[in-house]
């Protein structure tokens, strides 16, 4: 398993640490225990961490060193690149294991997956999370300063890459408009939950745990902060909810969790969260909003539990794992009509949906379900039934069926 920017060890919420780093963890581990033997490598972030850690049985996580150890820019990521490579060959010859396939995320790491494919004659099956291209059409600027050679390498690893996971059958799309990859290349291989974490709790107790009134309305926001996420649209719905409605001023508040808050963090308090904080004041969100920084996932599922609704306003999202963890809260999402949350969250039974980018249609959506009991209930019950479908160990099931395929089609006579 090739991760080489998101470490499945790592703390979530921060920067670059997410929905990525959750899905290779789980799915590792999943594996794992059905016997399959995976090694992860990714780069060396943190300095406590052990060069080499158990991830579980069968699964181990190795550090590579490439670069400070510490959060690097992706575009300082990339320029080490090959000697991240060098470093992950070095540590495979000199421990003397095979590999049957390689299994990689995320386009930084298609360049490491191409070069032990080539070295050691290996299958390669890539998985991208998200697209440079679908990204630079929802993105103002290309923020993270790496968006053509992201692309070039993203064009490569579909015309090279044996197989390609995706998460929804609107990212099997894209990656069959936008980058020409064959359909039959493609399986769409949606993510899972953990249900022994994200299970329903009583609202009451949830909010007592977290001393919480019991009487607020609360709306939670979960996520990287990063502007993809659209936490501004989130701030500008919120202003005009109060505009139409000042009467709920003083009732209703938005607990963000995400982001590094500590300033001992490696990831200090970023320009972003400054942008939002400037964005709260301009409106007059100072009472309502509290930024409460990055959760491990048992404290976080305790805020789904306490929370009215989930808003994820997100501009793009190639699956969207916090609607997912809501849902098997019982909690209702309240989400942009984009990417994988549209397959996730069903309009009108365990959610609803608005256009991106619309704050007018994402408070109208958080209004009615704060307001309407019946249908915060009806969409409650709703989304407790579909989270129950998507769990890790169907992921498991499918990735492992995959790799049967891949590894038979490669074992396969050649026909002439
Ligand atoms: N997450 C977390 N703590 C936080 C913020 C996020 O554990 O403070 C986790 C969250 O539970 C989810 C993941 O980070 O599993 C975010 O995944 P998602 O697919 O929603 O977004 P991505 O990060 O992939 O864009």
């Amino acid at each position: 398993m090739l991760s080489v920017h998101a470490c499945p060890l790592a703390k979530l919420g921060g920067r670059d640490s997410g929905g990525m780093n959750v899905y290779v963890r789980e799915l590792s581990r999943e594996l794992a225990r059905r016997g399959v033997e995976v090694d992860v490598f990714t780069r060396w972030r943190e300095t406590p961490d052990a060069r080499i850690q158990e991830l579980g049985p069968n699964a181990r996580v190795i550090h590579v060193e490439s670069g400070p150890i510490r959060y690097i820019p992706k575009t300082e990521v990339l320029a080490r690149i090959d000697e991240f490579t060098d470093k992950v060959q070095r540590h495979i010859e000199a421990e003397g294991r095979s590999y049957d396939l390689v299994h990689s995320h995320y386009w930084l790491s298609a360049l490491v997956a191409r070069a032990l494919a080539a070295r050691w004659d290996l299958p390669t099956i890539q998985m991208f999370h998200t697209l440079g291209l679908v990204k630079r059409e929802v993105m103002d600027e290309d923020v993270d300063g790496e968006s053509e050679a992201r692309i070039r390498i993203e064009r490569r690893a579909v015309r090279e890459s044996d197989a390609l996971v995706a998460a929804s059958e609107i990212e099997a799309s894209e990656l069959e408009q936008l980058y020409g990859a064959q359909p039959e290349k493609v399986s769409v291989i949606p993510c899972g939950v953990d249900p022994e974490i994200f299970r329903p709790q009583r609202q009451v107790d949830a909010r007592e745990a977290l001393g919480r009134k019991q009487c607020e309305q609360l709306l939670l926001f979960v996520g990287r902060i990063e502007q993809i996420k659209g936490i501004h649209v989130l701030l500008d719905a919120l202003g005009q909810l109060f505009a139409r409605r000042p009467g709920l001023r003083g009732e209703v508040c938005l607990v963000v969790v995400g982001g590094a808050l500590d300033p001992g963090d490696d990831a200090p308090e970023t320009e972003k969260l400054e942008e939002l904080r400037s964005l709260v004041h301009e409106h007059r969100l100072e009472d309502v909003v509290d930024f409460i920084g990055s959760l491990d996932q048992p404290r976080l599922a305790t805020w789904y539990a306490a929370a009215d609704v989930c808003a994820v306003p997100s501009l793009t999202e190639s699956f969207g794992l916090v609607a997912l963890e809501a849902m098997a809260c019982g909690t209702p999402v309240v989400a942009t009509r984009v990417g994988g949350l549209q397959t996730v969250v069903q309009e009108g039974v365990s959610g609803l949906l608005v256009p991106a980018g619309d704050g007018d249609a994402l408070a109208e959506a958080i209004e009615r379900v704060l307001l309407d009991h019946r249908l915060r209930m009806h969409l409650a019950h709703g989304a407790r039934e579909r989270a129950e479908r998507f769990t890790w160990s169907s992921v498991a099931d499918s990735v492992e069926a995959l790799y049967q395929r891949v590894l038979e089609a490669r074992n396969a006579p050649v026909r002439v």
